[in-house]
């Protein structure tokens, strides 16, 4: 197929361009303001994968708002391990603050749930999350996602922050695996 690539042996074909994600992002940022995020919000961005996302939508909404990044992985090659590790712990101070956190994808909604529970537990007044995708057709964990880029069926995605096996995060677009 025309512009597929191939990745450590498997071949991913283009799912969502770099002008289609920009425009998305736009209207993503809006919906954010609308929805009262402001300079008061503490934005927490999930690494590896959403570094890419959250630079570009956090500089769509202009803000002087403050970040902080934090790492939790369950993935490993291009399915879930059902476990999840923190990487990276969460050092901002959030009590009383109105966080928003910022994934690249959910899927089984397991690490966003725990997530959730866990800026509950510190003390956070309110923890709404936006992802730019979401596998809703996989979501097993009950969790409310507030803002969603595009729904996407049940594919294995690379680019735009997401990688396999630690590669393909700088490709402009996105790719499914075929
Ligand atoms: P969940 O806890 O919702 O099952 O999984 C969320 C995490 O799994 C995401 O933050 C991401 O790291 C990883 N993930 C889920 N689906 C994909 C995918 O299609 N591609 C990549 N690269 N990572 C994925």
């Amino acid at each position: 197929m025309n512009n597929c690539l191939e990745i450590n042996g498997l071949t991913f074909r283009p799912y969502l361009s770099a002008a289609q994600i920009a425009k998305r992002i736009g209207e993503l940022a809006e919906e954010l303001k609308r929805d009262g995020a402001d300079e008061s919000t503490l934005f927490v961005c999930m690494l590896s994968g959403a570094f890419v996302f959250a630079s570009d939508l956090l500089r769509a909404m202009n803000t002087t708002a403050e970040i902080c990044f934090v790492k939790w992985s369950s993935y490993c090659g291009t399915q879930s391990s059902g476990e999840l590790t923190e990487q990276l712990p969460v050092t901002a101070d959030v009590k009383g603050r109105k966080v928003i956190v910022v994934e690249d994808i959910v899927e089984t909604g397991m690490t966003m749930r725990r997530f959730v529970e866990k800026m509950k537990a510190m003390g956070a007044a309110d923890c709404k999350i936006v992802s730019l995708l979401h596998k809703a057709q996989l979501q097993t964990h009950a969790v409310h996602i507030d803002w969603v880029g595009f729904e996407i069926d049940n594919a294995f995605v690379v680019g735009y922050g997401l990688d396999y096996d630690g590669k393909g995060r700088m490709l402009r677009d996105l790719y499914a695996k075929v």
